[in-house]
């Protein structure tokens, strides 16, 4: 069954800051002396209420990943880049764990084709009323070509993409973040660095509970093929190119 939509409030959206296109704007961000409504902090990583709550019957939260206006996951070292995980997905379980909301969505934007509007890096935590934000994914979207399979971590290519073209997954047990963190740190490396020469600059992170599993999502972003607006079909690459891709983001796990 499809999952209703979910209603975006214009009235509460015009007053959002925005500076990715915008680069010079006041990051709220930035200033973590001002900000209110927080519900938990640890170090600089501050979760809190999004101050513009653009839909409605949701709670929407914001995982604010570090001081730093310009850091990523690409560029975190391995112990900072763990606490933000640790950090996001315990407060997503938590907020899971409640029993308020349908299901309850954590995903991150990044870069000017990921639909973000502020830099600084952040994630969100979304409680969803009455709406079952996983409804229209299958088991087979979170698994696909393999690029890494060890006991506790599973990497790989979807051949079944929501989207598409290409869509990495990277899925380990609830208990193991820190070896969540460091692959998905590795993939998001080869997105933003390798993938089509360092030419993508953007990129989604979806996160996905899946039974013991938690499934992170890294879709690596251009712009939106019309194929998937008009008509729901996804793409995906030959699987010469497949495998190329496979091989390419193995070569980051063997090396670093
Ligand atoms: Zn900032």
């Amino acid at each position: 069954m499809q999952a209703h939509p979910l209603v975006f409030d214009t009235k509460i959206a015009k007053d959002k800051p925005e500076n990715i296109r915008h680069p010079h704007n006041d990051c709220p961000f930035c200033e973590p002396a001002e900000l209110t409504d927080i519900l938990a902090q640890d170090a600089d990583r501050i979760w809190l209420m999004n101050k513009f709550p653009t839909l409605q019957a949701t709670l929407q939260t914001i995982v604010i990943e570090t001081r730093d206006h310009l850091g990523d996951i690409a560029s975190y070292s391995q112990a900072q880049n763990r606490a933000i995980f640790s950090f996001a997905l315990q407060h997503w379980q938590e907020t899971i764990a409640s029993g308020r909301y349908e299901s309850v969505l954590l995903y991150k934007n990044f870069g000017p084709h990921s639909g973000g509007s502020l830099r600084h890096p952040h994630m969100q935590i979304v409680g969803l009323k009455d709406v079952d934000g996983y409804a229209n994914i299958t088991p087979a979207n979170l698994t696909g070509y393999p690029i890494i399979s060890t006991a506790n971590l599973s990497v790989t290519a979807s051949d079944q993409p929501i989207m598409g073209f290409v869509e990495f997954n990277v899925a380990t047990s609830w208990d193991e973040t820190d070896c969540l963190a460091d692959a998905v740190q590795k993939v998001v490396q080869y997105t933003l660095n390798d993938y089509f020469n360092g030419r993508c600059d953007s990129y989604n992170l979806f996160f996905y509970p899946s039974k013991n599993q938690v499934v992170c999502k890294i879709e690596p972003l251009f712009n939106v093929s019309p194929y998937y607006i008009g008509y729901r079909l996804s793409q995906v690459d030959t699987p010469e190119r497949m495998r190329e891709i496979a091989a390419a983001v193995r070569h980051r796990f063997e090396t670093k």
